[in-house]
């Protein structure tokens, strides 16, 4: 069996399904590319624009956004307008669906030999607590999926309640979490914050998995990076009975050398190490087009994160439909299923299977 540990489905992004007004889930969605690693063009010259059209230029939180009409365009692109131009930005593939049934996801998975996925809940989709409920009803062999909060204000009862239901009455079985979403009072609190202990304390007892995902927040992206990191490697060792799973590998680019190499700083591998802490493996979007399939740079990072880790820390994540950028839904597999021969077949099932069946409750683990 093969489990996909990162996919979506979500309903028209058109819709900002769970946001309290449109402009709330586009402005999370501004912040999340307010520094691209795609070039941001001006429209109608199609010249690449270098100077900052999405914030004020003095950091990423809420307040640092200005008023662009921000908006999901066609063909995988954003769009915003600045002093009267429109600018936009290749943010997905140009085959990026509006919206991605559950059902368009299943026939993927049945396409390229993958039994069941965990359907991430992130705020470029919208709040989706109550879509993926319904998805796992009706396809409890299929899928597990994730709940989401607002992240900034989960030391509130609302959000702690709201992840409660989620788990409880919805049936999600794990946490997304962006740190990102910090963003809405300008980054004033942090994660590991004493204020949100009580909301990491429910995360302990509704015993769910909590996928993180670690961008950095502001600049110099690199050492922000790595401080977040290593943020998160004190929260885990200190939250010892709440499984983590690192998501989205590596940010390649933020991690390379002059000479193109990718080196892992110690404080990752501090991270890592964490009893807690399991990596996802999802280099094809996550390597910004600079490598091509299958992707060898790609496999020699793996081969060092299973010498130094071992299989029970990686499982396989695709982050299918962002994923079309670099790969097809099967390639975004096959450069670790059909490539990757340093792993042992066992090893291999560990990662493509094992991990993820053991820390995601699918809701009906042995029907496919
Ligand atoms: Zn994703």
């Amino acid at each position: 069996m093969i489990i996909d540990a990162h996919a979506h489905a979500f309903p028209s992004l058109h819709d900002h399904v769970g946001y309290a007004s449109p402009e709330e889930h586009m402005r999370a969605a501004q912040v999340h590319v307010v520094a691209p690693s795609q070039p941001v063009i001006e429209t109608a010259t199609g010249r690449v624009v270098t100077e900052q059209t999405l914030s004020d230029g003095k950091g990423m939180g809420w307040s640092n956004m200005v008023e662009v009409n921000f908006r999901y365009g066609e063909f995988g692109r954003m769009e915003w307008t600045r002093d009267g131009k429109d600018h936009h930005l290749q943010m997905f593939a140009p085959n990026f669906p509006e919206s991605l049934a559950p059902e368009k996801m299943i026939a993927l998975m049945d396409y390229a030999g993958v039994e069941k996925a965990m359907l991430h809940n992130a705020h470029m989709y919208g709040m989706l607590n109550d879509y993926y409920g319904e998805v796992i009803r009706k396809y409890p062999h299929r899928f597990a999926a994730s709940a989401q909060i607002h992240e900034a204000d989960c030391d509130k009862p609302e959000q702690i309640g709201e992840l409660t239901r989620a788990v409880e009455v919805l049936g999600l079985t794990a946490l997304h979490f962006q740190i990102e979403g910090f963003f809405r009072y300008d980054f004033r609190d942090k994660f590991d914050d004493a204020k949100f202990d009580p909301f990491w304390e429910e995360v302990r007892r509704l015993g769910i998995p909590v996928l993180w995902n670690v961008r950095p927040l502001g600049a110099p992206r690199e050492r922000n990076y790595v401080e977040q990191v290593a943020r998160l490697g004190k929260w885990a060792r200190r939250w010892k009975d709440i499984p983590s799973v690192f998501t989205h590998g590596v940010h390649v680019g933020l991690l390379m050398d002059a000479g193109g190499r990718v080196v892992i700083p110690e404080e990752f591998w501090e991270t890592l190490e964490a009893d807690n802490i399991t990596l996802e493996l999802l280099f094809p979007v996550m390597q910004g087009n600079r490598w091509d399939y299958p992707f060898p740079e790609a496999q020699a990072l793996i081969r060092d994160f299973h010498k130094r880790l071992g299989a029970s820390k990686l499982l396989w994540g695709s982050d299918y439909p962002t994923s079309e950028r670099a790969a097809t839904y099967p390639q975004s597999l096959d450069y670790i299923r059909k490539h990757c021969d340093f792993l042992s077949p066992l090893d291999k099932d560990r990662i493509l299977c094992g991990t993820a069946a053991e820390l995601y409750k699918f809701p009906d683990p042995k029907g496919a």
